[in-house]
């Protein structure tokens, strides 16, 4: 794995060298229903290579030890990897500090704690909170749930047919009352990416902090958090090559401070008496209890992974398969695609005309095709399209020409049959 980068680019800059890439997702090299898998379920999940697989097994065949409050050397050893983590993250999104990293269980809880301690704690009647029409699920109820228990208000930002936010409706929708802009950087259902720095720009003039639901992003784009100068970001271990059940929060210093705890156990606290709780330091005030040692260990490998082939090799490779996708598909009878912005990553959500996508995902899972279809967690998109669902084939570093030429030619295949 060492050597995997300058293995990958010695062929040219351009060209990965695939094979050597697919040899380290073992889960790639099997077969579904009688045929080789063709796994273009990226955004959902991404596959786990080696070095992440090993890095977990390592720790529990070799440190397993609960952390932080150990002496001895198994507990010692388990910390130093956990906490080399945070340091990992911390220059993944470009972080002041390692403090201002909080791990979580992914991008979900993430929200949900700045929804529940900042939320709460700065959110009052007839305040206002900004998403946009594209969110996941993850970034609407959270906030509906802020909404409802405070008496706030929730206020939409449009988008247009492409599926891209309607800027000058954004910036109606700002004023003094807007308490936080809570934006997807890249939407999970169309590959939208976002125009956050101008929203972030627009969001603090009024006053509003600004939280990015990275989940996308984070396995595509460049992130900088204090380039950005976003208040918040929250991204998910297993959408970038990562362990399930991991994730982490960014949050600035003085915001993280000010914040009450998530929730309350132990870890979190400095001092305990039946009278009267004192608060650990920031990152660990908000992470109460046993954390996912193991996957935050995991979480490591899984950004060195990354590093090691280059977040710039890995969006070109992708969005190579996405316009060869989009060129072999757009001539099938009724092919409709869903997102089209011109800023996008490589994802292709699409409906056929006049066919169900869950009769597509099933036909094309028995070629072996692993597809997502439905609404994405993004139910409220759908209606603005007047779509139940998509069909959406999502793209990675691992996936090759020829997998797309299998899933055009079961596509076209299907279509034929069905129409
Ligand atoms: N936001 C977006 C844009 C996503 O794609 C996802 C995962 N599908 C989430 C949030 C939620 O992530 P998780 O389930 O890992 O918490």
């Amino acid at each position: 794995m060492s050597n995997l980068k300058e293995d990958i680019l010695e062929t040219t800059t351009k060209t990965l060298d695939l094979k050597k890439v697919r040899a380290e997702f073992p889960v790639l090299h099997q077969e579904v229903n009688g045929k080789p898998l063709v796994y273009l379920d990226n955004a959902a999940t991404t596959q786990k290579p080696n070095s992440v697989i090993n890095a977990v097994s390592e720790y529990y065949k070799g440190y397993n030890a609960n952390i932080h409050r150990g002496i001895h050397t198994l507990a010692e050893k388990a910390t130093a990897a956990f906490e080399e983590t945070r340091k990992t993250v911390k220059a993944f999104l470009n972080a002041a500090e390692a403090e201002e990293i909080i791990f979580t269980k992914g991008t979900t809880e993430g929200i949900n704690l700045v929804a529940s301690s900042w939320g709460r704690k700065f959110v009052e009647a007839g305040d206002e909170i900004i998403i946009s029409s594209m969110e996941h699920h993850s970034n609407i109820v959270p906030w509906q749930m802020l909404c409802e228990e405070k008496g706030a208000t929730l206020k939409i930002i449009p988008i247009n047919e492409a599926g891209e936010i309607i800027f000058e409706e954004y910036e109606k929708l700002l004023s003094e009352k807007t308490k936080i802009v809570s934006i997807v950087y890249v939407s999970n259902s169309l590959g939208t990416i976002n125009p956050v720095k101008e929203i972030i720009e627009r969001a603090h003039k009024v006053g509003a902090k600004v939280l990015l639901d990275g989940a996308q992003a984070s396995s595509h784009l460049e992130i900088d958090v204090q380039s950005l100068d976003c208040d918040f970001f929250a991204f998910s271990g297993h959408k970038i090559y990562g362990p399930t059940g991991v994730g982490a929060l960014y949050g600035k210093r003085e915001l993280l401070e000010a914040m009450p705890p998530y929730q309350g156990g132990g870890e979190m606290i400095k001092e305990v008496t039946f009278e009267k709780t004192t608060y650990n330091e920031i990152p660990y005030k908000f992470e109460a209890g046993t954390p996912n040692i193991a996957d935050v260990i995991g979480l490591k490998t899984a950004i060195e992974f990354i590093n090691e082939i280059g977040k710039e090799n890995i969006s070109a490779h992708e969005n190579e398969l996405m316009t060869y996708a989009y060129e072999l598909l757009k001539d099938i009878p009724g092919f409709r695609p869903i997102g089209t912005a011109k800023n996008k990553i490589s994802v292709l959500s699409f409906v056929i005309e006049g066919l169900h996508h869950f009769d597509i995902g099933m036909m094309l899972d028995a070629q072996g095709i692993a597809v997502r279809t439905g609404h994405h967690c993004t139910q409220p998109l759908m209606g603005i399209f007047g779509i139940e669902g998509t069909i959406r084939a999502s793209f990675s570093i691992y996936n090759t020409k020829e997998e797309v030429e299998r899933l055009s030619d079961g596509l076209h295949r299907i279509v034929k049959m069905m129409k």
